[in-house]
């Protein structure tokens, strides 16, 4: 382990992709005793100033957990977890693996990463999955938050950086269109930059629930406008309509930045409003209104600015790239992107899902965000790493499609999973349950006892956010430092040292060091080149700039100065071939799970205030869990009444794919169609028993926010 950590330590908050800014420390200043209180306070920084949620304050509770795993547990012949030490544990693991290799091929081993892991840790196990294990099988749970807005801005823009310009900058803009998103729940300070727009009447939120966010646009602050689940692409496509339709898109941009904008605006031309009104629910009027509203605040008609930001509501969908390309289709109609005050961003959502996705986690990339498919980049990459490029496994699948060969004949044997939660956090949970069970070894490193950890054969437990050092990278693509503040409990080891020690007992003795300024500079270095290109920037750096630096920053030759790095994209060009966006044609198509007698409610999922994904953390937090104790599904009073249910009853959901019982809330906020319930819990009230497995055919993005379900009181028990 490293140097005594600090009394205090300046980092940031363990969850979301905001990284709200804080200082750690126990009260007393005593910060090297183990077990003593964390003290937790907000701290001045340019996207939260000073700012931070319910999840934030209490996040130091996380870090005295009462069952915070702390030695290595082995599934014994009784089939119960019992302690081992490292020795025997890592012994296990690397004898499991080499035997599964050699009956069955590289193949059989696959690894599931996450997106709270740091860059350094993200990066590392890219590594160890090529080089190591030498096997295509690996993704992360980025493919079930991020995927579709990667994938949509890649093909417009060839680069995918959640939001392409500071966070901050919204704050200016005289209207922001938010789709699918449910800010002042999941990232609250982050409210306080839609003040702007609000003021301007211009805040505009797309969502088929009366969020708190929704309400945010009440009292002349904007619109909510509430459409059918799942119709969100065609209120984009209405809107778009209404520009050209009325003269209002930006000719000039579109002619001199992109390429595509006939064909999309001939496709648009059969969207006007009243029949897309026939198919979403929203007024027509309103969708005029929100055109021109958005048309006003452009920079070609003289406005202050306008952002579409679109979130999971829209992206979780097997349509999830269709509707990104229409928002930045209609960005790029409106002349936002690459414009000061102005632009398209998406609202990554894990704590490091931007970063997650960059150094190699992902099926289908390496190291600076490139192409695994791409032999200069695979050529690049295998120098920094010090093997033949013709090593190298090729892409491999995306994680649901990974977990559905689990187990099976042709597929892995082995899982190896970091940072992630899949039992609970993953669509069809009980299939995945079955899937994992399936397999001849299943590895968990994990902090906590997770639902998922419970399943394995081997459980590693590592350090957590404030007991490692490391990098994370926000929603801006800020890439800011995570620091030390206090010693990891005994027996417990980063997962940085798991990776080195596998690593070794599996015949590679170098070039998996546990050092993570060590590890973050191979990164810069296997980055140097690629759009997502961090070697200008070191921890030592980093350290100096307690802002955050934004990439790119690439290197720069020896004497002269830094590269700033790159608050803004595309202010000049676009990463792509032309140096032009690219608008596409993207067009509706039909629910993968539509209404029918035996199923006609729409469910849709989300999160709420005091919970955080599937909950491992946060059901862990007394506070927070007394606040939201039992997952919920909320419904409006006459769907309550015909289901004969009164608020506070519990509610049997059910799915073509199971049932889960959950507590009602009745609201008249809800849609007379449609039910809504967090992802937070496992067990009878976990709603991912309830999810459909189908897949975006671009990303891969499963189609976790809506399906089809019937509703009835729950039985006795
Ligand atoms: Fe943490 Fe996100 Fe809350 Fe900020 S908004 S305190 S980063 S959970």
């Amino acid at each position: 382990m490293a140097s005594k950590p600090p009394v205090s330590a300046a980092t940031h908050c363990p969850y979301c992709a905001l990284q709200c800014a804080m200082t750690l420390g126990p009260p007393d200043g005593d910060a090297q005793a183990v077990g003593a209180p964390v003290s937790v306070a907000g701290r001045d920084f340019p996207t939260n100033q000073g700012g931070l949620c319910q999840k934030g304050w209490t996040s130091g509770q996380v870090l005295r957990a009462s069952d915070r795993l702390t030695t290595p547990l082995l599934r014994g012949p009784d089939g119960e977890l019992r302690p081992a030490t490292w020795d025997e544990a890592l012994g296990v693991v690397a004898d499991r693996i080499r035997q599964i290799q050699s009956r069955h091929g590289r193949e059989a081993v696959a690894v599931f990463g996450g997106g709270g892991l740091t860059n350094e840790k993200a990066y590392a196990l890219g590594k160890f999955a090529r080089v190591v294990l030498r096997t295509p099988y690996i993704d992360y749970n980025g493919r079930f938050c991020m995927a579709s807005a990667a994938a949509g801005a890649n093909r417009a823009f060839g680069v995918d950086r959640g939001l392409p310009f500071p966070l901050a900058d919204l704050g200016g803009a005289q209207a922001v269109l938010l789709l699918g998103s449910n800010l002042a729940e999941t990232m609250p300070p982050s409210v306080a930059h839609l003040a702007g727009a609000r003021a301007s009447g211009g805040l505009v939120v797309v969502d088929p629930r009366r969020t708190p966010t929704a309400a945010l646009a009440d009292d002349g602050a904007g619109v909510h406008l509430q459409p059918a689940p799942g119709t969100d692409l065609v209120v984009l496509l209405a809107l778009a309509h209404v520009l050209w339709a009325e003269g209002l898109a930006d000719s000039r941009y579109l002619t001199s930045r992109t390429t595509g904008a006939r064909e999309v605006r001939s496709s648009v031309s059969a969207w006007w409003p009243e029949r897309a009104e026939q198919v979403c629910g929203v007024p027509a009027a309103d969708l005029r209104a929100v055109a021109r509203l958005l048309a006003a605040a452009s920079p070609a008609r003289g406005g202050h600015g306008a952002y579409v930001l679109t979130g999971r509501g829209v992206e979780q969908s097997a349509h999830g790239t269709a509707t990104v390309s229409a928002a930045i289709n209609l960005a790029l109609a409106l002349g936002l992107p690459g414009r000061v005050g102005s632009g398209y961003g998406a609202i990554t959502g894990q704590g490091n899902g931007q970063g997650g996705r960059e150094h190699g986690q992902k099926a289908d990339q390496l190291p600076g965000a490139r192409r695994i498919d791409d032999p200069a980049a695979r050529a690049h990459v295998a120098a920094v790493w010090g093997v033949d490029p013709r090593d190298l496994p090729g892409p491999g699948v995306p994680a649901v499609e990974l977990l559905r060969r689990c187990g099976t004949a042709d597929g892995p044997r082995a899982l190896l999973v970091h940072g992630c939660n899949l039992v609970v956090s993953a669509p069809d949970a009980t299939r995945v349950r079955e899937r994992l069970a399936a397999l001849d070894l299943l590895v968990v490193c994990d902090v906590v006892p997770s639902e998922t950890a419970l399943l394995a054969d081997v459980v590693l437990p590592v350090t957590q956010w404030a007991e490692e050092e490391g990098t994370m990278t926000s929603l801006e693509g800020r890439v800011l430092r995570r620091r030390r503040a206090l010693p990891a409990p005994q027996g417990v080891r980063t997962e940085l040292e798991v990776l080195h020690d596998l690593a070794a007992l599996l015949g590679v003795p170098t070039g998996f060091p546990a050092d993570p300024a060590e590890v973050f500079d191979e990164l810069a270095r296997a980055s140097a080149g690629g759009v997502a290109d961090y070697s200008g920037l070191s921890h030592a750096r980093l350290d100096a700039d307690q802002r955050g630096l934004f990439w790119p920053c690439p290197a720069t030759p020896a004497g002269s100065e830094p590269h700033p790095g790159t608050p803004r994209l595309f202010l000049d060009r676009f990463p792509t071939p032309d140096g032009r966006a690219r608008l596409v044609v993207v067009e509706p198509d039909s629910p993968s799970d539509g209404l029918r007698p035996d199923a006609p409610v729409h469910l849709i999922t989300g999160r709420v205030l005091q919970h955080y994904q599937s909950g491992a953390q946060t059901r862990r937090v007394a506070a927070l869990a007394a606040a939201q104790p039992e997952p919920f599904v909320e419904l409006h009073p006459l769907l309550a009444d015909l289901v004969g249910v009164a608020d506070g009853d519990l509610v049997q959901v059910a799915s073509a794919r199971g049932e889960a019982v959950a507590v009602a809330h009745v609201t008249p906020g809800a849609r007379l169609d449609t039910v809504f319930m967090p992802f937070h819990w496992a067990g009878p009230g976990s709603v991912n028993r309830l999810t459909l497995d189908t897949t975006d055919p671009v990303s891969g993005m499963p189609d976790l926010k809506l399906c089809a379900v019937s509703l009835r009181p729950a039985p006795p028990s």
